[in-house]
């Protein structure tokens, strides 16, 4: 077998991989990238693509029944699913298909294929045509991660169900449980709960979103009750059996036993990376107790020509993570100086309302001893909000309380995803309360609400009383 030679083989076509490629394009190294399914990885083909149009489809649906405030009538209400997935379905083929189009631009090659690191330098790739080898002078392990299934309640694609399958569903279930109160089963489940299956979360811990602040978690709770989904906390699925039509869940409760009949179990209880069975171990590339690829600030690993990025290389498994930590590794390879050094990573819920958040935490900051001051603005107080007629949710910043500087910001609320980029951005510069009290946001807007709660840590909002 004679070896293909390139400058970087990639393994993995997600958002780590595809963009280390096209960065390294740009930097004028020849990237191969091998994937052993579709180009865009979990985030562009079952996870952050398609399981944002289901959510966004349902909210327009469930939008509808509010517009009679607005003297719109609208007679008859109905969807029809199966138009609503192949929409969802293009919506992720047009951005996976840019994918590609992008890493051909930049010089750089997809290739079909399950990846195994020989050694640094060696990748033996088992193609649909057979096994190539390939000699590079670099290998970025970008193979993501796998959804964890529960002791005693494997996957079996049918009743048993994780995200991937939850986003092709052929039908809309009338009865779902979702074990895992974090973002992903939540966002699953409002989705859901909006097309009007009923709809029961299971968490083990007393919150759902945990780690996210309480007040957070709370306003998601109150929601979730709204909407009629019931939400078992410090509850555990312990069995399942087989009835007529679906499954019946028991669930170990506070109170007790409670059986839980469904049509869907989805089991969203965190994901692990994909660090076995590629021949890192035998490269002796160090792998930590999680799974997780360890990697130093450049994302190269212990073993010289061997990097990791993305949701294999830690936490947190998000999709802008692995994109920056791409261009670092990229450029660190391609011989620049470039060190993944970031002050903070947004997260965000797209629940009902949505939860974003990015830096310190309340919680965090109580947990450190460090003195803040948090200034607060709900969007009642935002005409843009009331003029969208969404008024649910606040905006929050915390600030150092003697240096005054942005240490953390969250929203909670219609658009709350958008908003979270400024506070990240203040953060990014080391920027201070006035920094973003005095810059002038355009009037009406929903980003008028970080400006005012940034002038609230420090006393001086105009639209909330300021305490
Ligand atoms: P992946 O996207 O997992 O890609 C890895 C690729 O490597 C895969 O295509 C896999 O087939 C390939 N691969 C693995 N092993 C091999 C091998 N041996 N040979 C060849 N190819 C291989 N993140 C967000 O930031 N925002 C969101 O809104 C969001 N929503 C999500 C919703 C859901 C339902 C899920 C499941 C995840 C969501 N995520 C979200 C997380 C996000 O999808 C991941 O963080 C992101 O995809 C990680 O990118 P990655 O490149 O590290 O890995």
């Amino acid at each position: 077998m004679s070896a293909t030679k390139t400058d970087v083989v990639v393994i993995g076509a997600g958002p780590g991989g595809y963009v280390a490629a096209i960065r390294l394009g740009q930097l004028g190294k020849k990237a191969m990238v091998i994937e052993r399914d579709k180009p865009g990885g979990v985030c562009l083909n079952v996870g952050c693509i398609p399981s944002k149009a289901l959510i966004t489809a349902a909210k327009h649906y469930e939008k509808i029944a509010a517009l009679g405030d607005m003297g719109i009538a609208v007679t008859g209400r109905s969807f029809d699913w199966t138009k609503m997935q192949s929409w969802k379905d293009g919506v992720v083929g047009k951005l996976t298909g840019g994918v590609a189009q992008l890493v051909k631009a930049n010089g750089g090659q997809i290739v079909k294929g399950e990846a195994f690191v020989r050694r640094a330098g060696l990748v033996e790739v088992n193609t649909p045509e057979g096994k190539q080898e390939i000699e590079t002078s670099h290998v970025v392990v970008a193979t993501g991660s796998r959804p964890i299934d529960l002791p005693g309640l494997p996957f079996d694609g049918q009743r048993v169900i994780d995200s991937s399958r939850a986003l092709s569903l052929a039908e809309v279930p009338r009865r779902l449980a979702v074990i895992g109160g974090g973002y992903i089963g939540l966002e699953l489940g409002f989705m859901y709960r909006k097309l009007g299956t009923e709809v029961t979360v299971v968490e083990m811990l007393d919150q759902v979103l945990p780690g996210f602040d309480d007040d957070l978690a709370k306003a998601v709770a109150r929601s979730l009750k709204k909407k009629g989904i019931e939400t078992l906390l410090a509850s555990k699925a312990t069995g399942l059996e087989k009835i007529d039509g679906g499954v019946r869940l028991t669930v170990q409760t506070p109170d007790g036993a409670r059986s839980v009949e469904c049509d869907h179990v989805l089991v969203t209880v965190g994901r692990r990376p994909n660090s076995g069975g590629l021949g890192l171990e035998g490269c002796g590339v160090a792998i930590d107790a999680k799974g997780f690829v360890t990697v130093d600030e450049q994302r190269r690993t212990n073993v010289p020509g061997v990097w990791a990025i993305g949701d294999v290389a830690g936490q947190p498994m998000l999709a802008h993570k692995a994109y920056r930590e791409a261009e670092v590794a990229a450029e660190c390879i391609a011989g620049h100086s470039a060190a993944f050094d970031v002050r903070a990573i947004p997260a965000v819920c797209f629940t009902d309302p949505e939860v974003a958040v990015v830096g310190l935490s309340e919680r965090e900051a109580a947990q450190q001893g460090r003195k803040v001051k948090v200034g607060k603005v709900p969007f009642g107080a935002v005409s843009r909000a009331v003029t969208n007629h969404d008024v649910e949710g606040y905006v929050k910043v915390l600030i150092d309380e003697s240096t005054r500087e942005i240490l953390g910001a969250a929203a909670v609320g219609h658009e709350a995803s958008e908003l979270i980029a400024e506070a990240g951005l203040a953060i990014e510069m080391a920027g201070f309360a006035e920094d973003v009290a005095l810059t002038i946001h355009a009037h009406p807007t929903l980003a008028e609400a970080i400006k005012e709660a940034a002038a609230a840590a420090i006393g001086e909002a105009i639209h909330v009383l300021n305490r």
